[in-house]
């Protein structure tokens, strides 16, 4: 089946696809949103307070600000499908995009906001205890662990960049490492060998996640060369292993950065392809706050509709 030919299709309904939709609906482009069928959402849906979003003096549940961004995109005109794009055609000047019942939607637009996953460990009680202890992101939830002993899972840049930000809030900071030496910049690992709060685990791994009273009660380590385990006693663990956009329906159609995310010429958010616009976390590994995904989701509705009246 084939519909209509659309102004704007959204892919994903992050802070960057609700934005985008918002945005475009209040510019009478009537947007069709993809919000995706496991997690219509996005990633805040996973998480309980969230306390750096603007305008919620006293924070806002993670679903909850969730749910308010879809209705304010609704109440303007954005028509929201909870099902996953299977493919996409993005070449010609009408773009196509299949949806997972086979139904081809067509559109002059198409913005881009699937967002990112950030790697686990893949440890038995990791995702119960996530919020309850594990977290993924020291910017956001850091300051729940003041005067606390929190261990930091990582050994690149971003795992370095998060123990020495979170040495400003907890008691102490262990750097969990896999090998002996950092990959983090020269510059960042002096920074946080000369950072008093902080100290490494080398050649370790976390073995186990020990959970007491449905939170995070301790870490079992194991040396990585003897094969050795100890226990470390923290509160506390930032998991900083990475994060894999979400880009597989874009493979040889867009351009992707060295570290695989889409490719924008910023500071627009036009890829390689006309018509063809890319926000939040899939195009960012540097910032990944909601408020930076809104933003983003806010400039390629913008250039979606320049795009558009340029079209006329
Ligand atoms: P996402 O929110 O990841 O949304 C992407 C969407 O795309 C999803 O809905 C997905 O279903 C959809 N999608 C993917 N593929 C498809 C497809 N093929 N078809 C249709 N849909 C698809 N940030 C803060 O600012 N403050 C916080 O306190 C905070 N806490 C966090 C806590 C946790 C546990 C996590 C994981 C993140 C947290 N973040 C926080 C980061 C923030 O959630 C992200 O930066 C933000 O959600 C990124 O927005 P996005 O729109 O780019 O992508």
């Amino acid at each position: 089946m084939t519909t209509d030919i659309r102004n704007v299709i959204v892919i994903g309904s992050g802070p960057a696809g609700y934005t985008a939709a918002l945005y475009t609906a209040r510019a009478s482009l009537k947007p069709l949103v993809f919000e995706g069928s496991v997690t219509a959402g996005g990633a805040l849906m996973n998480t309980t307070e969230v306390e750096n979003y603007p305008g919620f003096s006293d924070g806002i549940m993670g679903p909850e600000l969730m749910d308010q961004m879809r209705a304010q995109a609704e109440r303007f005109g954005a028509e929201l499908i909870s099902d996953d794009v299977a493919s996409v055609d993005l070449s010609g000047e009408i773009k196509t995009v299949t949806d997972a019942t086979g139904t081809v939607h067509r559109a002059r637009t198409v913005i881009v906001s699937t967002g990112s996953q950030h790697r686990k460990l893949n440890l038995p009680t990791e995702d119960e205890l996530s919020g309850r202890g594990v977290s993924y992101c020291a910017t956001c939830d850091g300051f729940f662990f003041r005067e606390q002993d929190i261990a930091v899972v990582g050994g690149g840049d971003t795992a370095i960049e998060e123990a020495t930000f979170l040495s400003r809030f907890a008691r102490s900071v262990t750097v969990v490492h896999r090998r002996d030496t950092l990959r983090a910049s020269k510059a960042m690992q002096e920074r946080a060998f000369a950072d008093l709060k902080i100290s490494f685990a080398w050649d370790s791994e976390v073995a186990e996640i020990h959970e007491k009273e449905t939170k995070l009660s301790g870490l079992t380590l194991k040396n990585t060369k003897t094969g050795e385990t100890s226990e470390l006693a923290v509160t506390g663990l930032f998991v900083a292993i990475g994060h894999d956009p979400r880009v597989e329906l874009f493979e040889g159609v867009l351009d992707f950065d060295e570290d695989g995310f889409l490719k924008v010429d910023a500071p627009s958010t036009r890829t390689n392809i006309p018509g063809v616009f890319a926000a939040g976390d899939v195009v960012d590994h540097t910032y990944r706050q909601a408020i930076t995904a809104a933003g983003t989701g806010c400039s390629a509705a913008l250039d979606a509709e320049r795009y558009l009246a340029a079209l006329i």
